[in-house]
């Protein structure tokens, strides 16, 4: 009959309507930037450095190995590692640069780090009319805290927190000092055979 799509289609939004006053699992109208919008855990767009501690760039974790620089598929991670005055690594970046500009969010970054000191970011809020420095993130603009890292991903850190300790555990156990070996038991002298 000539008009039944029409009416269904009204049917199904007359419904959805109703239904917005009194189901909250309908999806409802969030007045951003107002009110703050609620990101599933999972969600991700860029990456961050997490550090340890009180001092960002102190208590970073990234080492400066440079691997996600080399598997970063656009290209997009620019490392310079710290040295001491004596020219030897201080296993720092000195400088740790991403242009998320170019940055695809794949996340590889992430996956290839053995230190779990890179993770992916939340925060979206990043429109700026400066097409080049202003999408250049730095080494100061990357360092946010675990307990950052925590409150956006928590199941992820905290099972981060379990490898990472599980490994300080058994690092600590490799370099303790083998226990001295108990001494070899003396066997006593043979009685001498009775004379005959
Ligand atoms: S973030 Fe990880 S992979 Fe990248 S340089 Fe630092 S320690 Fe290495
Ligand atoms: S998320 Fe992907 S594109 Fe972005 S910095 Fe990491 S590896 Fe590169």
């Amino acid at each position: 009959m000539l008009g039944t799509g029409l009416l269904k289609g009204l049917a199904v939004t007359a419904k959805n309507f109703v239904g917005s006053f009194h189901d909250p699992k309908r999806y409802t109208t969030v007045e951003y930037p107002e009110q703050p919008t609620k990101l599933p855990e999972n969600y991700r767009n860029f990456p961050f450095l997490v550090f340890d501690g009180e001092q960002p760039i102190d208590g970073l974790r990234c080492v400066a190995c440079k691997i996600c620089e080399a598997e970063c598929p656009p290209q997009c991670i620019y490392i310079i590692p710290d040295r001491d005055e004596k020219g030897r690594p201080t296993k720092k970046p000195k400088v740790f640069d991403l242009d998320v500009s170019v940055c695809m969010s794949c996340q590889i970054c992430v996956e290839v780090c053995p230190f779990d000191a890179i993770k992916m970011d939340q925060h979206f809020e990043i429109a700026t009319a400066d097409r080049f420095n202003g999408l250049l993130l730095h080494r100061e603009d990357l360092a946010k805290s675990d307990a950052y890292y925590h409150s956006i991903h928590p199941t992820e850190a905290a099972q981060v927190d379990e490898i990472l300790a599980e490994a300080k555990r058994k690092a600590e156990a490799k370099a303790k000092p083998a226990a001295p070996a108990a001494p070899a038991a003396v066997k006593p002298p043979e009685p001498p055979a009775p004379a005959v």
